[in-house]
């Protein structure tokens, strides 16, 4: 276990690069899931932040509708007077929250709900309810080198001193402790935790709630820098494309044509993964590559029995993204 440290891990401001004529390069605002997005599509990075009105996105999934449930009735529930904080409770919450959009029916929506409940339940019957966390949804942002990062961490915990970025998870797919490790998006959090708390923060958990698995991993320095680099060199290359199609797309008359460079910059990433994509309508390419999924699809329920719709197989929808 790394000791406790009053110091941040990363800086919270460190001195900028130069950029040419010396002059200051300017920060990338960006959130973990927009860093994402570029690696994922670039096409669908342009579709979803650049393009101006931005094109609709397709009709609601019934998982997005679950997993936000899900995530704002345990931040209700945290929010409720100790008194308050009963299994009972988390069950209501969700009821109260619950969006039946992306359900096939009313029918369907209520046994999802039902679902939800006992998933719900049976994560807070094993919460300590007198352990205050630090914060939940709560709003956190680092400043690095190139990157001036914000997000929202579903809960901060203070366990005996130490700092733990702590994310939800709802999807169908099982997660390993692979998961945690790898995710840049949690070593981000921890980053920006630490920097706006101004403590050590080094600690990330994904706590799957169809399994009841919690999967931890403990950062190094090392290692969050490794991630922090990573990032920036991710945004690098967003910037240079967005910096790009501002000035030849978004300063240009209307109706001219978009140049080869500024197209190959944004090329799609065409595969299976097209069939879940909130873009597809507006990319050729996507369309082609794999047919639409119905918006329950990423319910899993085709694979079998209850047990089996928490448990798909790889090419299923990705899990809430993180903020
Ligand atoms: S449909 Fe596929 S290729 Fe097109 S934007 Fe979406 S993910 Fe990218």
């Amino acid at each position: 276990m790394t000791g406790m440290s009053a110091q941040p891990v990363v800086p919270v401001r460190p001195p900028e690069q130069l950029g040419l004529a010396g002059m200051p390069r300017q920060l990338f605002a960006c959130t973990p899931s927009r860093l994402t997005s570029w690696v994922d599509c670039p096409r669908r990075y342009r579709l979803t932040y650049l393009d101006r009105p931005r094109p609709p996105a397709g009709p609601p999934w019934a998982h997005n509708s679950f997993g936000a449930g899900i995530h704002n009735a345990l931040a209700g529930w945290w929010r409720l007077s100790r008194a308050q904080r009963t299994i009972d409770s988390a069950g209501e919450l969700l009821a109260a929250c619950w969006s039946a959009e992306g359900f096939r029916d009313p029918a369907h929506s209520s046994a999802w709900l039902a679902r939800g409940r006992a998933l719900v339940q049976r994560y807070v019957a094993g919460l300590d309810p007198d352990r205050e966390p630090l914060g939940v949804e709560r709003t956190i942002a680092a400043r690095t080198n190139r990157l001036a990062l914000s997000g929202r961490v579903d809960r901060l915990d203070d366990r005996d001193g130490e700092l733990v970025v702590v994310d939800y998870k709802t999807g169908r797919r099982p997660l390993t402790v692979d998961d945690t490790r790898g995710s840049m998006a949690l070593a981000l959090y921890a980053v920006a935790a630490a920097a706006t708390l101004r403590r050590r923060c080094v600690r990330v958990e994904l706590h799957h709630l169809p399994t009841g698995e919690v999967h931890r991993y403990e950062h190094t320095d090392e290692s969050l820098q490794r991630q922090v680099r990573r990032a920036e060199q991710i945004a690098d290359e967003a910037q240079a494309a967005t910096a790009a199609f501002k000035a030849q797309i978004v300063d240009s008359p209307a109706g001219t044509p978009t140049p080869v460079g500024i197209a190959d910059m944004f090329a799609p990433r065409p595969g299976s993964q097209c069939g879940w994509c909130d873009m597809r309508a507006h990319c050729p390419e996507g369309a082609a590559a794999a047919p639409a999924q119905v918006p329950w699809a990423g319910l899993g329920e085709d694979k079998g029995s209850e047990t089996d719709a928490a448990q798909p197989g790889p090419s299923g929808p990705p899990d809430r993204a993180q903020s």
